[in-house]
């Protein structure tokens, strides 16, 4: 499974643009809530040590005031509850939150994503992206003036009458690579790294940001020599999985190693090494504490492209 996709909203893109649509859907009785500040989501933890945090999302009565006083509100969608939206209660005084927050706590989604239901991940996973894209877009990157919410929060139109532009949420592709080096049919292998933004043991799969004028196969390509060394060949796509930490989509592809001599940059790339599968199977889990090399986390579509080449070698082994 890949998270954070998925969503089962209706995000009823054409009625949003409709101011007085969005101000019914708010009025409804059934709608609801999520909070978010700086980034971080509002949960409570029905039990700590069983890591169970639970996405809180309220009724819109409950946080009126607090809404009605929040930076933005965005409108999310509409599913068979009713609709839901997101408020970003960032520039908000702690002594204001306190009383409202209680025993609950603003938890980062990166930290928990895999432990939640996926469709609240999911939701959570939007919510955040669109709050960033509006917390960050206040002025007009054209003429510098102040920019003002349409469409539920999916727009930003530049307040000046004499420019008016209309800017809209960006997303950001990243590719990201499982490259694997096939030379021994016996003995498939694949190429991980860590970065230095990693933390220690754990290895990943290649990524990097799609530069301007360039194919999605051209920055795959570009990256692996770049990042490690090695040149590739046959290029596919495999999946992609939004990614709004803060504005991306990774778009994971297989590859394959034409070359085996890995040269690690030494800047972004601190080590990196080829694992079959069978060494796969022995790495630990993020945060464990061990001593061995750590998978990437279970939300993050590289552990789904390191999973997948894994278990298919593996399937292979037996079947031959
Ligand atoms: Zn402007």
């Amino acid at each position: 499974m890949i998270y954070y996709r998925e969503l089962n909203l209706d995000r009823a893109s054409e009625s949003r643009k409709d101011r007085a649509w969005i101000e019914q859907q708010w009025t409804r009785r059934q709608c609801r809530v999520l909070v978010l500040r700086h980034d971080k989501s509002l949960m409570y933890w029905r039990d700590r040590n069983l890591q169970t945090p639970q996405v809180i999302d309220l009724p819109k009565a409950e946080i009126e005031n607090l809404a009605e006083e929040s930076e933005q509100r965005v409108f999310l969608g509409l599913d068979r509850n009713g609709p839901l939206f997101a408020v970003d209660v960032s520039s908000h005084d702690d002594d204001v939150l306190a009383a409202f927050v209680g025993d609950n706590e603003f938890v980062d989604l990166r930290d928990v994503g895999w432990l939640l239901e996926s469709q609240q991940a999911a939701q959570l996973a939007y919510a955040r992206g669109l709050l960033f894209w509006n917390r960050n877009h206040r002025y007009c990157g054209i003429c510098g003036s102040p920019t003002q919410s349409e469409n539920g929060g999916h727009m930003r139109r530049c307040t000046s009458a004499g420019c008016g532009r209309m800017h809209f949420p960006r997303t950001d592709p990243a590719v990201i690579m499982l490259v694997e080096d096939r030379s021994d049919p016996q003995q498939p292998r694949c190429l991980l790294a860590r970065n230095s933004r990693f933390p220690n043991r754990m290895m990943s799969t290649l990524a990097g940001f799609v530069d301007p004028l360039e194919s999605l196969e051209e920055t795959v390509a570009r990256e692996v020599f770049e990042e490690c060394g090695i040149r590739v060949g046959k290029i596919e796509y495999q999946a992609s999985q939004p990614w709004p930490f803060p504005s991306s989509i990774m778009l994971g592809f297989r590859a394959e190693a034409l070359t085996r001599d890995i040269v690690v940059d030494g800047i972004e790339i601190e080590e990196a090494y080829w694992f079959d599968a069978h060494q796969l199977k022995k790495f630990g889990e993020w945060g464990d504490g061990g001593d061995y090399f750590c998978l990437p986390r279970r939300d993050s579509i590289a552990r789904y492209l390191v999973n997948s080449w894994a278990n298919e070698v593996l399937a292979g082994e037996c079947s031959g």
